[in-house]
C-alpha cells in the first residue's frame, strides 16, 4: 500500500470538467511505480484515454508538455508545485503528500539542536502539509520556529534548486524534514548555518556537515583539475525549465576573454554517453540542472563544473565565496 496521497477524486473531477479526451500523466522517478494504478482509475472513472510519460522526470523544470503537445489535451504532473514557466498544453500539478505515521523523528532531531533556539523549518513538496504540526511540536519543546516563503515557493518549501525560502532567515539552525542530501546541502551552502536532517524514511537524524565537507573536497578537486583546461564545453539544456541560454553565452565570453576555447553544446539529456563525442574537450560547464555537476560528478571522465565553479577556475571568484548553483525563475 502506498504512503502517498494523490487526491484521485479531485483529479477525476478536474479531468471531467476539462472534458479532456487524452490525458498525459507525468511522474518523478520515485512515484512512477504508481503510474499504472492511477491510469487505470482514471480510465475507469472518466471517458479519457491515458498516456504515461515514460521518460525520466527530474522536476517541475522538466515538464513533458512539449512531448505531449498535439497528443494529449491535458497533462497531469505529479509530485511538484509549478514553476513560473509557460506550458504548451493545459497542465495540472498534483502534490503527492507523503503520509507519516508520526512526527516522532522531530523529537529525535531536537537532541542535535541543543543550544539552538531559533529554528528554520524546511521541507520539500511531499511533506509541506506536515509543516504546521511540525512547527507546533517544536514550539511546545521551547523552540521558536521561523519560516518564510521564497520566490516561487511556499512557506518553508525548498523546491528543486530553489533555496530562496531559507536565504536571509534569522535563525540559529535549520531543521530539514525529508530524505536525501541535496536539499540540506543546498541549505547549508546557501546559509552557512547548522542544518539537521530529520529523515522519516530512514528514521534517522543527522547533521549535513560531514557530507557537505566531503562534497566540497570533491568540488575543490574538480576545480583544481579544470584549472588546467584549455577547451571547455558549455552544456545547455533543451528542457525549457532548465535552459539558461543567456548565462551560457556569458560564460563562453568569459572563457574566451581568458584566452581559452569554449563551445556551446545543446542537449536534452546530459549523461556520460552524450558527452563521449566531445572527449577532445578538457572540462564542461553545466548550465542545465545544478544537480548534474554535484550529484553525478563521479560518473564523468572530465570535470563538470557549475557556473560559479567556473568563476573560481577563471580567478573571478574566491573559493571562500563558493556558492551552490540555483536556477532562478
Ligand atoms: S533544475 Fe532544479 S528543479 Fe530542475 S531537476 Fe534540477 S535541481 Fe530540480
Amino acid at each position: 500500500m502506498s504512503n502517498y496521497q494523490f487526491k484521485i477524486e479531485e483529479i477525476i473531477d478536474q479531468i471531467r470538467s476539462t472534458e479532456a479526451k487524452i490525458v498525459g500523466l507525468q511522474f518523478p522517478e520515485g512515484l512512477k511505480i504508481h503510474a499504472t494504478d492511477l491510469a487505470r482509475e482514471i480510465e475507469e472513472q472518466t471517458d479519457s484515454l491515458v498516456v504515461i510519460s515514460g521518460d525520466p522526470c527530474y522536476g517541475a523544470c522538466d515538464l513533458s508538455d512539449k512531448e505531449m503537445e498535439g497528443l494529449a489535451d491535458l497533462l497531469i504532473h505529479f509530485g511538484h508545485t509549478p514553476l513560473p514557466i509557460d506550458q504548451k498544453i493545459p497542465t495540472i500539478f498534483v502534490e503527492a503528500h507523503y503520509q507519516l505515521e508520526s512526527l516522532k523523528i522531530l523529537e529525535k532531531a531536537l537532541e542535535l539542536l541543543k543550544g539552538k533556539k531559533d529554528i528554520g523549518l524546511v521541507t520539500t513538496t511531499q511533506h509541506l502539509h506536515l509543516l504546521e504540526d511540525a512547527a507546533h511540536l517544536l514550539e511546545e519543546k521551547g523552540k521558536k520556529v521561523i519560516m518564510k516563503a521564497g520566490t516561487g515557493t511556499l512557506k518553508g518549501q525548498v523546491l528543486g534548486c530553489n533555496f530562496s525560502a531559507v536565504q536571509d532567515l534569522p535563525v540559529d539552525a535549520f531543521l530539514y524534514l525529508g530524505s536525501g542530501n541535496f536539499h540540506p546541502l543546498g541549505i547549508k551552502l546557501s546559509t552557512k548555518k547548522t542544518v539537521i536532517i530529520a529523515d522519516p524514511y530512514l528514521n534517522q537524524v543527522r547533521d549535513i556537515d560531514e557530507f557537505a565537507d566531503r562534497i566540497l573536497r570533491i568540488r575543490f578537486a574538480r576545480i583544481t583539475r579544470a584549472s588546467e583546461a584549455e577547451k571547455f564545453g558549455i552544456l545547455i539544456s533543451s528542457k525549457e525549465g532548465q535552459s539558461r541560454w543567456e548565462l551560457a553565452k556569458n560564460l563562453k565570453n568569459m572563457i574566451s576573454e581568458g584566452g581559452k576555447e569554449a563551445y556551446l553544446i545543446l542537449l536534452d539529456e546530459i549523461n556520460p554517453p552524450s558527452l563521449m563525442p566531445f572527449m577532445n574537450l578538457d572540462a564542461f560547464v553545466v548550465t542545465a540542472c545544478p544537480r548534474i555537476a554535484v550529484d553525478d560528478s563521479k560518473m564523468y571522465e572530465k570535470p563538470l563544473l557549475t557556473p560559479q565553479e567556473l568563476e573560481i577556475v577563471l580567478g573571478m571568484r574566491d573559493w571562500e565565496d563558493y556558492e551552490m548553483d540555483e536556477i532562478k525563475y
